[in-house]
């Protein structure tokens, strides 16, 4: 179940994080989930959004987000100017989780405007209307970051890094993470298993230079085409070999770690 028809979404979980993140909603803590793309964190909020009763508003970070993307802006109608709530007014308006994946894409003027939300103030200043909206009770920021990505060009300042509780992601265990391809690519456990390992000799090639490694995302990805009838060297191939290399020496490499795996 994916969670669209109401129902839970599935999520398996690798420790205690569903526990801790409790707890930080409770006492109205802001959340960081810190890991790979592809771990499972989008998968994760949205549980928890189910799990707690909360809406979810998700906002995909970019450098060209601005603070009126996130806060609103005033439009020009028939009636004359009207003011319209940005997703993250709405969501400190309805006490919603408020997810902003991969924050650090953002530029830092306009992640200042979390600031104030993500403190005891719990506010959220809204300079053009000159209203200052206090959060509602269930209103929780998370924010998702990947470590390893782009490290030496984007950074989160400390400044706002201070501001949020880390809960470290990381890619499952080998059974779970079987369990996982198994149920949401729709195939065996058998093949699951096989996905799982050959993902795990290929993020072994990180040392040799493989600046991305595959996720879980890409190894359900293949399992799904296998599913659907493509022969599995194939389906490694295009969703997992072809998305992460163009470089022929990283693509033979791992085109060998399939032929020994299958
Ligand atoms: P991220 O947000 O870290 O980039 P996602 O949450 O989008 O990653 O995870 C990618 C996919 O992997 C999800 O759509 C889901 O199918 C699967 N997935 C990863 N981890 C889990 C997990 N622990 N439980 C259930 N599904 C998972």
């Amino acid at each position: 179940m994916d969670g669209a028809d109401g129902g839970a979404p599935y999520y398996l979980a690798s420790g205690n994080e569903v526990a801790l993140f409790e707890q930080c909603h409770a006492r109205q803590l802001a959340v960081m989930l810190k890991g790979p793309t592809g771990c499972g964190k989008t998968r994760f909020v949205e549980y928890m959004a189910w799990r707690l009763g909360r809406p979810l508003v998700t906002i995909s970070c970019h450098d060209d987000l601005s603070a009126s993307d996130l806060v609103g802006r005033f439009l020009i109608g028939h009636a004359g100017t009207v003011w319209q709530d940005g997703p993250l007014t709405r969501a400190v308006r309805e006490g919603a989780l408020c997810y902003l994946d991969e924050v650090v894409e953002a530029r830092q003027d306009t992640v200042v405007v979390l600031h104030p939300l993500s403190d005891h103030r719990r506010i959220l200043p809204i300079d053009k209307t000159g209203e200052t909206v206090a959060a509602a009770a269930g209103f929780q920021l998370v924010v998702s970051y990947n470590p390893g990505y782009q490290r030496m060009l984007k950074d989160m300042k400390p400044s706002t890094r201070q501001r949020f509780v880390a809960l470290d992601f990381a890619f499952p265990p080998p059974e779970r993470e079987s369990a996982i391809v198994a149920r949401e690519g729709g195939v065996g456990h058998d093949l699951a298993h096989a996905l799982v390992s050959l993902g795990q000799r290929l993020r072994g090639l990180h040392d040799r230079g493989l600046a991305e490694v595959p996720s879980t995302r890409l190894l359900i990805a293949a399992a799904r085409l296998v599913a659907g009838g493509i022969p599995v060297q194939q389906a490694c191939h295009a969703a997992i070999v072809a998305p992460l290399s163009d470089e022929p020496t990283l693509v033979g490499a791992m085109r060998d770690l399939v032929g020994l795996t299958f």
